[in-house]
């Protein structure tokens, strides 16, 4: 465990100077150049975390609490749970906007509610928290505590889900790499297991393979959002060795500095054709003006995505 961690942080280290060393070649090409940057001088220029807004709802109610774990805890306390230390995380690295968005209203009805709650909220991302379980098909039953629980090893792991029915699917696709990456950087790997046919109607489209992201066009807090949306299964609670490690307070620590991290990327990568805009009369002097109001958007935008 300890030495993942440390292969993690270094992984971390790794993903932050290149995203730096990016960002800067393409701020500045020919400066750039063997030079060591002063890291704490990027980020905060570029995203302003104070106006941030970032709502984290927290999957399920306590009345209707989604799954039920090996162990017979229900999906909605470690929702909550998870969900209080991302926002405790993201106040404390600076993103003073986060709310945490809890409801009590039953399904469908609630659903709408969470969208429509941050909507008015003019909130600038929504990732709802979710634990993951398998269709009924796929349980295995063993006693607990002297109860019947049921309980699946075989797909452990987190998965990222978008709809491309979200108004800013690009947005959507851009954080849920991100977050898939910073996961990924801490350790963590996500489940395939949502290609396999034996998923049945809940088989999904993998849009990233490498970050785990998936296509889940249906989902009502993704595609009523008018904000970029993601939904969050941060592990299986069927699984019996990953819900213990789910419970502990150092994977909720792993998975809410993923988070935050990937916060901090979407929040810098859009806050860059603001820059970009800033930086256009100086380069309107040897632009044909018929071009000015297309050019320099469009390049600034496809700057902001990451390569894969
Ligand atoms: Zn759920």
């Amino acid at each position: 465990m300890k030495t993942r961690l440390m292969i993690g942080l270094r992984h971390a280290g790794l993903t932050f100077c290149a995203l730096l060393a990016a960002v800067l070649l393409v701020a500045a090409p020919s400066a750039a150049r063997g030079e060591e940057p002063a890291p704490a001088a990027v980020k905060p220029d570029l995203c302003q975390r104070a106006k941030f807004r970032v709502v984290i709802d927290v999957g399920h109610t306590v009345d209707v609490p989604g799954a039920m774990s090996a162990r017979g805890i229900p999906e909605y306390a470690f929702n909550l749970q998870l969900a209080r230390q991302v926002k405790q995380s993201l106040g404390d690295a600076g993103f003073n906007e986060a709310v945490l968005l809890v409801t009590t209203t039953a399904p469908w009805r609630g659903l709408f509610e969470r969208a429509a709650r941050a909507n008015a909220m003019h909130a600038d991302l929504f990732i709802a928290i979710h634990h993951d379980s398998v269709p009924d098909n796929l349980l295995q039953t063993w006693q607990y505590a002297g109860q019947d629980e049921h309980y699946n090893d075989d797909y452990p792991g987190y998965a990222i889900f978008i709809s491309n029915d979200n108004p800013d699917r690009a947005g959507s696709l851009l954080f849920g790499r991100f977050l898939g990456h910073e996961l990924e950087a801490r350790g963590l790997q996500y489940t395939p297991h949502y290609t396999l046919p034996l998923m049945g109607h809940r088989r999904r489209e993998l849009v990233d393979a490498k970050a785990g992201v998936y296509r889940y066009d249906q989902l009502i807090v993704l595609r009523a959002t008018h904000m970029p949306a993601v939904l969050l299964e941060a592990g299986s609670i069927v699984n019996r060795q990953e819900e213990l490690q789910l419970a502990s307070p150092e994977r909720r620590t792993l998975t809410s500095a993923a988070i935050v991290a990937a916060v901090e990327d979407f929040c810098a990568a859009r806050a860059k054709p603001v820059e970009a805009k800033a930086a256009a009369p100086v380069k309107r002097v040897n632009l044909n003006p018929q071009l000015r109001p297309s050019v320099t958007p469009a390049r600034s935008g496809s700057g902001a995505m990451p390569a894969h």
